[in-house]
């Protein structure tokens, strides 16, 4: 028993939660219902309004005629309250956002002048009848238009029916009447709560189950970003792979041939590397590596393409770039690399690069492989002549390396 109680207790604060996590949204779907509602409610006030009080005129009994006179003036004043909350919803309706609360007031305000309307027909229908159809009806659809937490429904609900209860013996003088139109509408208000929590927890799961497929979509296109950058960055430096590189550089390449302009490409491959391992640990050669890596990025615009090769082997793009423009990039960078030495527990690690150059001219046309080789073959020039040092290559004469050429796709 116990352990249903508690049950009980953990599904009733669940829901609790949910109810208040919704509150707002179905605030602004009720309000923009009732926008609807009004522009419709007015003019068929209006026209009631009209052929009632033409209606009270021509009545033979003095009772009939106040109550046609009632029903029109009812229909008069529903109609101006209408045009208020009408407007009011439309005015508040764009920033509803920012105002919980006002639109929470306007939302009861709405539904219990509905309801007061309800309840006045019915009262001013027992000058003639014992009729209280008007009251189950207007009930009903409030409480299937506005979406409202339980505990507001019972108590709005609960409250309206104290009034109805109280205001038929105003005007229904004969008193087994007025118990049967209690019993009446005591069983429409139960009905219409019934109906108000129904479509309330449907509407809250719907919120609910909406939410969650928005966020799982969310998730789903987080991960396919991951995996898209995944596939296309070096994991330890964030520069494009090999493969990526020479799909960018194709592209490149063709506007540069649609678009006569030079282009530059230079090889990096870091000097000695492998004692920096040897003696340091790769941890200490895999952040030298992250940091060349840096200064390549931060040292080139940003329209230039900077990828590793592999290893210790880094090569750039440069688009729209001359020859000379190139050989000047690659000092430029070769002297960063060397005068930004690396600081492992405070000893300095010197680090140099060689860079081989090449490109086309605006006038040349050619493949990413033939600029690649060219590049190679200019940096293993460069090692052959020392190291930390820039040299250039024509790009046509050398043939594309077998594993470049094998990687493409
Ligand atoms: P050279 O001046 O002729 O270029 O000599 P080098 O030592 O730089 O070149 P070599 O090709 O002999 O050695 C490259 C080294 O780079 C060997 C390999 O262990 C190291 N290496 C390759 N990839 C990584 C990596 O991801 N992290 C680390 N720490 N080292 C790597
Ligand atoms: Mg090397
Ligand atoms: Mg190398």
């Amino acid at each position: 028993m116990q352990l249903h109680l508690a049950r009980f207790a953990l599904w009733l604060r669940t829901a609790a939660r949910q109810n208040s996590d919704v509150q707002a949204e179905a605030t602004t779907e009720t309000l923009r219902r009732f926008r609807i509602l009004a522009t419709f409610v007015v003019p068929v006030n209006l026209i009631y309004v009209a052929e009632f009080w033409f209606h009270s005129s021509g009545q033979e009994s003095a009772r009939h005629a106040n109550w046609a006179n009632a029903i029109g003036w009812i229909h008069a004043v529903m109609c101006v309250s209408m045009v208020i909350l009408g407007l009011a919803i439309h005015r508040l309706y764009p920033r509803l956002e920012h105002n919980k609360i006002f639109a929470l007031s306007l939302q009861i305000l709405f539904c219990t002048s509905c309801l007061m309307f309800g309840v006045a027909l019915s009262v001013a229908d027992q000058m003639v009848s014992s009729n209280t159809t008007n009251f189950a009806m207007i009930s009903l659809i409030v409480a299937m238009m506005s979406l409202m937490r339980p505990v507001m429904v019972i108590s709005v609900f609960f409250a309206t029916y104290l009034i109805f209860f109280n205001a038929l013996a105003i005007t229904q003088p004969d008193l087994n009447l007025v118990a049967m139109a209690r019993s009446h509408s005591a069983s429409a208000t139960l009905m219409s709560i019934i109906a108000s929590i129904v479509v309330w927890r449907q509407y809250v799961a719907s919120v609910l189950l909406r939410r969650e497929i928005t966020q799982a979509n969310e998730t789903m296109a987080d991960q396919q970003a991951e995996l898209a950058f995944m596939a296309t960055r070096d994991s330890l430096t964030g520069l494009y792979l090999r493969r990526e590189f020479i799909r960018l550089a194709k592209i490149e390449l063709a506007r540069a041939t649609r678009f006569p302009t030079d282009t530059g490409i230079l090889m990096v491959d870091l000097d000695f590397f492998k004692r920096i391992n040897d003696t340091l640990g790769h941890p200490a050669g895999d952040a030298v590596l992250q940091q060349v890596g840096a200064l390549l990025t931060n040292g080139v615009r940003s329209t230039d393409i900077v990828a590793r090769m592999g290893g210790e082997e880094f090569i750039v793009l440069l688009p729209n770039t001359s020859r000379d423009g190139s050989l000047a990039v690659a000092e430029k960078l070769r002297a960063l690399v060397r005068e930004r030495p690396l600081e492992i527990d405070g000893k300095l690690i010197p680090v140099t690069a060689s860079l081989g150059v090449s490109g086309f001219s605006r006038t040349q046309q050619g493949a990413i492989e033939s600029l690649y080789a060219a590049a190679d073959h200019a940096l293993y020039t460069a090692k052959q002549r020392g190291r930390d040092r820039v040299e250039f290559a024509e790009p046509q004469a050398i043939a594309a390396p077998s594993e470049f050429v094998g990687q493409q796709s």
